[in-house]
């Protein structure tokens, strides 16, 4: 069923590329759009494994608005033309702004950066993709809007390309796609519409109720390529009164077990509500800079050179924070409820902090930073990474048994195991990456093939990832395999019916559209 399907090599015949820039060029201004080196350079993923001119795209074109798009994407479909949306393109570790396949054009969204609206009473923003985390941090901070956003790791990156993705937070809002309300979508025939209760014109709960009528499609356009989302509704949290910090470092890395299953039950009911993440040793080193200022050999640290690492740092074999969003009386109660679960269950004490206005670092609100995309230098530069990122049960012991594998195989691969498990309501976001040095390449193929077993060994266990890399988009869809991909054949009945051409982003999730599937046959 497999064969052949990942060809990804339908060339644009170059005089009708010439004529789609032509075209691109009256719809968006020639200054928008970029063909030959300059769009071959500009998308490439900088911190992949792979040599990025092997999947680089023919073109790139930048609309500034929803009509922009829609006439791209007529011109697009009448020319066969696949176009890879991006938002940003800051997804690192998961391809960056790079495509699936060469031999697409990139429709770059970032010239629209507009925040629509933003409901300051009913809790929510509308942002077209282009906006960044920075930017609706400083339309919040700056017009003091009291309502608080929730951001990944670093905040470069597109709130509405981040969502789409599925990326995590650590606000109670961290969860950030079952934040999303209502979305406007350009399809593959380049018409237009609006999801939930945006279906009705001249609603007035387009961006408070998510379902609408029939079938709920927000979720739909995640992780998917059925569509362009040209806008997005997004809830806010009200800015709370206080934030309340519990700080543990774990010094016996075993205790890893015993912290998760008493986290489970304060996530259950709601005791905890932001989603506390358990960084491992690497994790808090790599913020300090290169690992040859700790160690200057090759393959993985050595445990006890790890260890006098950790310990001259003061960090733990785990480091993490609860951290109470709201009132100070609740904050206070639930502080004592989580203190009172931890006690004797594992060998540490909690460091408290609190956050009663003023100063938003230090508080649990995000605030602009790059600082974390420089862990990517731990073994030199230039670095790159890749990340591989399970889900696991909300279970001690199914962390550990996912903690001590995949562990290994790094280990056994030559490299240190980076990681750490986000806590949602009912599972854990197993984040690990692998951090190696692209002038290396016995390191990058170390790490491409690292990422193949992960998924093997992964899926034999029962664990799917809960997103990847661009470069391994076929290889997790694969992964997903009940009654012979069920799944699988169902989202690519969905593309044929939507766009059978693939005229938007072919092949990504590993979903092929008919004219890719029957080129590969
Ligand atoms: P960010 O800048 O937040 O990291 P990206 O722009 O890199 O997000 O987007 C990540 C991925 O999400 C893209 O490669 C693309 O597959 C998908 N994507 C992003 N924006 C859109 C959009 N507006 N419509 C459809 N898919 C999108």
């Amino acid at each position: 069923d497999d064969a052949g399907r990942r060809t990804g090599m339908i060339p644009i015949p170059p005089e009708t590329l010439a004529r789609a820039l032509a075209e691109f060029a009256r719809i968006v201004g020639a200054d928008n759009v970029w063909s030959g080196d300059t769009a071959r350079t500009s998308y490439a993923d900088a911190m992949a494994p792979r040599d990025p001119a092997s999947y680089a795209p023919d073109a790139a074109v930048a609309p500034a608005s929803t009509d922009e798009v829609q006439a791209i994407v007529r011109v697009a479909a009448e020319l066969g033309v696949p176009l890879w949306p991006i938002s940003r393109g800051k997804n690192f570790g998961y391809g960056g702004a790079a495509p699936h396949i060469p031999n697409v054009v990139m429709l770059d969204m970032v010239r629209m950066n507009r925040i629509l609206e933003c409901n300051v009473e009913m809790g929510y923003v509308v942002v077209e993709p282009g906006v960044s985390f920075d930017d609706l941090y400083h339309y919040l901070v700056d017009n003091d809007i009291p309502l608080w956003m929730s951001a990944p790791a670093h905040t470069w990156g597109s709130v509405l390309g981040n969502a789409l993705e599925r990326g995590v937070g650590y606000t109670p809002y961290g969860e950030h796609a079952s934040k999303v309300c209502g979305m406007e979508v350009v399809t593959a025939d380049g018409s237009l519409l609006r999801t939930g209760m945006g279906a009705m014109a001249g609603s007035q709960t387009w961006h408070g109720f998510p379902y609408g009528y029939g079938p709920s499609w927000d979720p739909a356009f995640m992780q998917s390529n059925f569509g362009v989302v040209t806008r997005m509704g997004l809830w806010l949290m009200p800015r709370p009164a206080q934030t309340l910090n519990l700080a543990m470092k774990l010094d016996r890395v075993e205790d890893l077990s015993p912290a998760i299953d008493v986290l489970r039950p304060l996530k259950l009911d709601g005791t905890v509500q932001a989603n506390p993440s358990l960084g491992n040793v690497i994790r808090s080193l790599a913020t300090r800079g290169p690992r040859s200022a700790l160690w200057q050999g090759s393959g993985p640290m050595p445990a006890d050179v790890l260890d006098a690492a950790r310990q001259q740092a003061g960090v733990g074999h785990w480091n993490f924070g609860i951290r109470l969003f709201g009132d100070p009386d609740v904050n206070a109660i639930n502080a004592r409820k989580v203190r009172a679960a931890f006690a004797g269950k594992v060998q540490a004490e909690f460091e408290e902090s609190e956050w009663t206005g003023g100063d938003l670092r230090g508080s649990g609100h995000p605030t602009p930073t790059l600082a974390a995309l420089g862990v990517v230098d731990w073994l030199g530069g230039p670095g790159g990474h890749l990340t591989f990122s399970p889900v696991s049960a909300f279970s001690g012991a199914e962390a550990w048994k996912q903690y001590t594998l995949v562990r290994g195989m790094y280990e056994e691969a030559g490299f240190d195991y980076y990681g750490g498990f986000t806590a949602g309501q009912r599972y854990l976001n197993h984040i690990t990456m692998i951090l190696f040095n692209r002038n290396d390449q016995d390191m990058c193929d170390r790490a491409n093939s690292l990422f193949t077993r992960l998924i093997e060994v992964g899926a034999q266990n029962g664990w799917g990832e809960y997103r990847t890399h661009t470069l391994f988009y076929d290889e997790v869809a694969r992964s997903y395999d009940y009654n012979n991909g069920a799944m699988r054949r169902w989202n690519e009945r969905v593309k044929d019916a939507v766009d059978p051409q693939g005229i938007i982003a072919p092949g990504k999730m590993g979903i092929w559209p008919r004219r890719y599937r029957e080129a590969g046959e």
